[in-house]
């Protein structure tokens, strides 16, 4: 039977309706990738070439945070215990970025595992994701986030660039940082500094993130306020973006926590958030700020269940620094990790490795729930909105019938993201 074609444009229409209050809304930009979509409703979702690929240019880091879920398991254990800095080969590096936009890649996030801007190549690590035509971001906790090396970085032109804060003062910073007082006076200057040449050189998209606990005190929460407007006025509105989602613990002695501690409480932070910080940013400074407040995403935190899914592990591939693949990001790099893949250059280059059976395998058994996805992990909203698709559409349709149900979705009235070219 044919499906109306009315169908996949509901679920469009329902998602955009309801917008960041839907874990599914950043799963949405899918339909902006058409021809990917499409493999998802003939039932080839493995045959899928991730949008993005995460990756990590160091393992090493300069801090120590208690609840790095990288620290929650073994992965960071080897490098936290040396001096010597655990990076990502350049020669590695050169090798996967071509064979990753050779293979369909459409863009890169530059983040960890351990602390990006530790490796002393960065730079020219960004340029060469340029250079082979796929966008890039970066996630830094800003600590040795120099001037000299900020204006390097825009120069290669990020689609994102996200200082970690986490914290409005040096009290919760240094909880949960577990650094000395005056780091967080220290990035906050290393932000406004960079942010002031993102201004100069009309960088948008430069700013910071707030994973936020729903025990934080509404105290906390003002001051997270008050010192985003801080940065933004002192950087002249080179820092411009604030982005809010739910701080969890992933994973604990190797097992998924679910429920979460404060377990009921993050729809209600989601709110206090958009009162106290979200409203009042956008009276004051209008459309000259972003504020990426992932409503939904908090909501979904207070499941008592462990999240199906895992179809996801498509469109978001997160690599570690020896280009060793994971499907659950949170696990990359444990010992126990039974979500690897094996090397992202097996066989001679990622198209291979990505479509071998290990991975396959892998992402089988992540869907089947015999690997537990952690909370908020790093593809729930593609999740999401592929389960949406899914209860629709349960069994694969034949070329006629998707050709059929998309034939006209370029005129369709969805919410388009102006950065489809990321995913996760
Ligand atoms: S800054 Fe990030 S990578 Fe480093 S310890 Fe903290 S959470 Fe982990």
């Amino acid at each position: 039977m044919k499906p109306a074609k009315s169908e996949l444009y509901d679920i469009a229409r329902e998602v955009t309706e309801a917008g960041p209050d839907d874990v599914a809304f950043d799963g949405l930009r899918l339909l902006q990738h058409p021809e990917r979509f499409r493999q998802i409703l003939l039932g080839q979702e493995f045959d899928i070439v991730p949008v993005t690929v995460q990756l990590w240019p160091s393992l090493s880091c300069d801090v120590r945070c208690p609840t790095c879920p990288y620290r929650l398991t073994d992965a960071r254990k080897i490098a936290d215990d040396d001096k010597d800095l655990h990076l990502m080969p350049m020669d590695l590096f050169r090798r996967l970025v071509k064979s990753m936009a050779a293979a369909g890649v459409e863009s890169v996030f530059l983040t960890g595992g351990g602390e990006p801007i530790l490796h002393p190549a960065l730079p020219e690590m960004a340029e060469l994701i340029r250079a082979e035509g796929m966008a890039w971001g970066l996630f830094t906790n800003g600590i040795k986030l120099s001037e000299e090396l900020a204006d390097r970085l825009f120069q290669a032109e990020p689609g994102f660039f996200r200082v970690s804060l986490d914290a409005g003062n040096a009290n919760l910073y240094r909880k949960i940082y577990a650094a000395e007082r005056d780091v967080f006076e220290l990035v906050k200057a290393n932000t406004v500094a960079a942010g002031r040449i993102a201004a100069k050189r009309g960088v948008r998209w430069f700013g910071v993130g707030f994973a936020v606990m729903p025990n934080t005190s509404l105290k906390d929460i003002v001051d997270i306020r008050e010192t985003f407007c801080e940065l933004v006025e002192e950087s002249d509105f080179g820092v411009n973006l604030a982005s809010f989602r739910p701080r969890v613990i992933h994973h604990s002695k190797n097992k998924v926590v679910v429920p979460q501690r404060h377990n009921g409480m993050y729809h209600e932070l989601a709110k206090t958030i958009r009162e106290e910080i979200e409203y009042p940013l956008l009276e004051r400074y209008g459309d000259k700020v972003r504020i990426d407040h992932k409503f939904g995403n908090f909501s979904d935190c207070d499941r008592d269940e462990v999240a199906k899914g895992g179809w996801g592990g498509s469109w978001l591939a997160t690599l570690d620094h020896l280009a060793q693949g994971s499907i659950v990001s949170h696990l990359t790099g444990a010992s126990n990790n039974p979500s690897a893949w094996g090397s992202a250059l097996e066989g001679g280059g990622f198209g291979y490795a990505w479509n071998s059976k290990q991975r396959r395998e892998a992402q089988r058994r992540v869907i089947e729930g015999q690997i537990k996805l952690p909370m908020a992990n790093g593809f729930r909203s593609v999740d999401a909105f592929i389960e949406k698709v899914k209860r629709r559409f349960p069994e694969p349709l034949c070329e006629e019938a998707v050709d059929e149900l998309m034939e006209v979705i370029e005129s369709w009235d969805f919410y388009r993201s102006k950065r489809p070219e990321f995913v996760g």
